[in-house]
């Protein structure tokens, strides 16, 4: 059945009144039409942030105490848990990646809840040792009304790294899907109803990211705007942010190297890179799509990975026998098709996949084969720019030095990792590696304890930790004179 996905705008469902200008959203495995989301009119977007402000104004959130606020988080995370299965397949039928992918996904995502929950509970101000009788300390406060700016990639997961320090900071918040990825997230909302959360705190608008996002980033009722996407978007978002000099926290792009040094495991490096790239179908901003592997064993591990590579089974989200799922959408499967002919004609050998897959009732939907580039120089366009699927390159290297600058020769900075058995020597390189999420020995383990974000061109700001909190306050010092008494400044 086709779901009419609507605007939750007040603690209200609302159609946009565009009713003739429908985003049809589809499952990319298959191109069915799985729910019709509205394009909602700048008008209505606006209106829905005046509902986030008056609402902010109005304390019925920010008033309540942490406790209180922490409550709902974890009512929400209990929520997610109990459908569980039903998020999971929504994703899946969405965003078209495997079954196994999403759990982690919709786990994750109350974990994440419960994570901000217990944090907005902890140590929340400072005071400082000042001469008497003055006490000074500092407190944080929310920052007003959020704008949320969400890609299709892991749509219910990035939607949740936003709201839910957000949402525990005190702010209201008006958060924007991805068009083509809403259906997790209009289920998310309709949890947050069910916990009853005061209405007009949380809101969501469907529509066109030039539309809804861009409003978003322009408003002046707009305090603080977060967004996940491309780099080229963000630095629009802070163009538009300007006018009202709104906080912008940004997490963009990347073209993550992942240097494995000849006193690796070499089985284990072989199996970590292909999770590295190919995890996602490569639809993942921190993918380690750059690979750099010193010479000793570059022609082995070319030749390793590249066969293992051409072994994954690539399939329907829903059939538990693949192993990587679809591209999100046709446009994504022709721009990472352009790039593999992009790659070609800039003289690069294609060692494995490189073709659209169509066999076994493949065609119905949007399939990449896993594609592995070598003989590539460092100035090709299809190792300095963000592919966005699963493609790799494989360079080598020799020695500490050059690893790290052919790490670091990119635009972006968002991920990067080393694997050796030296220890000294594996942390030496990954602090020189300028990015903001690292490994040794291992690719793409997270947590929501930690910072998430890049240096450089793959954004400004942190999600998660307290780092993702800070995105959501404002801090004020607060100086007590506790002996009132005239200064006698002028006498
Ligand atoms: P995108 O095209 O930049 O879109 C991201 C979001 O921004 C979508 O909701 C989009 O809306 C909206 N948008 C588009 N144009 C806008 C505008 N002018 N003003 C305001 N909002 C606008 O990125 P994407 O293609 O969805 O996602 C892939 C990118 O996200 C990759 O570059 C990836 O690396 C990055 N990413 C980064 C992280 C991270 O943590 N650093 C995580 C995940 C993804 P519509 O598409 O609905 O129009
Ligand atoms: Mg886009």
């Amino acid at each position: 059945m086709t779901k009419q996905l609507k605007n939750y705008i007040n603690g209200e469902w609302t159609d946009s009144s565009q009713t003739d200008d429908r985003n049809e959203v589809l499952n990319p495995a298959t191109q069915e039409v799985i729910a019709y989301a509205p394009r909602t009119t700048k008008e209505e977007t606006e209106e829905a942030i005046r509902v986030a402000r008056e609402t902010y104004e109005s304390g019925v959130w920010s008033d309540l105490t942490v406790h209180e606020r922490a409550a709902y988080l974890d009512r929400i995370a209990d929520q997610i848990d109990e459908h569980f299965e039903e998020l999971v397949d929504l994703e899946v039928a969405n965003n078209g990646k495997i079954k196994a992918e999403a759990e982690f996904d919709i786990g994750d995502a109350a974990e994440c809840f419960r994570y901000y929950s217990g944090l907005i509970r902890t140590v929340q101000g400072e005071t400082y040792e000042v001469p008497e009788p003055m006490q000074a300390m500092v407190v944080r406060e929310p920052v007003g009304v959020a704008g949320l700016i969400v890609p299709w990639n892991l749509p219910m997961l990035m939607a949740v790294w936003k709201l839910a320090p957000a949402l525990a900071a005190g702010n209201t918040v008006v958060l924007k899907p991805a068009e083509l990825t809403p259906v997790t997230t209009t289920r998310l909302f309709e949890l947050i109803d069910e916990v009853g959360v005061p209405k007009g705190v949380a809101n969501l608008v469907h529509g066109r990211g030039s539309v809804v996002g861009q409003t978003l980033a322009e408003s002046d009722d707009v305090d603080v705007v977060s967004f996940t996407g491309s780099t080229d978007v963000g630095k629009g978002i802070m163009k538009a942010a300007t006018g009202n000099l709104k906080k912008v926290s940004l997490e963009l792009g990347g073209k993550s190297p992942n240097i494995i040094f000849a006193d690796a495991k070499f089985d284990v490096a072989v199996d970590m890179a292909l999770f590295g790239i190919f995890f996602g179908a490569g639809q993942v901003c921190s993918a380690g799509s750059r690979i750099l592997v010193e010479e000793p064993i570059y022609d082995r591990f070319v030749e390793a990975f590249s066969k293992r590579a051409s072994e994954i089974r690539v399939g329907p989200g829903n059939d538990p026998n693949s192993q990587f799922g679809a591209m999100t959408s046709e446009k994504q499967m022709n721009r990472v098709l352009e790039y593999i002919e992009i790659g070609k004609k800039e003289g690069a050998t294609l060692v494995t996949g490189g073709q659209r897959l169509t066999e076994n009732g493949l065609d119905r939907g949007f399939f990449i084969e896993p594609t592995v580039f070598v003989d590539v120089d460092n100035d090709m366009r299809i190792v300095q720019e963000e592919i966005f699927g699963p493609v790799v390159t494989i360079q080598p290297f020799n020695g500490e030095k050059e690893a790290i600058e052919l790490a670091n020769s990119t635009d972006y900075g968002l991920a990067g990792a080393v694997f050796s058995q030296d220890p000294a020597k594996a942390l030496r390189v990954i602090k020189k590696v300028r990015s903001g999420i690292t490994w040794v020995n291992t690719y793409h383990p997270t947590y929501n304890e930690a910072p998430w974000g890049g240096y450089k061109q793959s954004g400004i700001g942190r999600s998660l930790g307290t780092y993702g909190l800070d995105d959501f306050q404002e801090v004020k010092q607060i100086n007590i004179n506790l002996e009132v008494e005239p200064t006698g400044w002028f006498d």
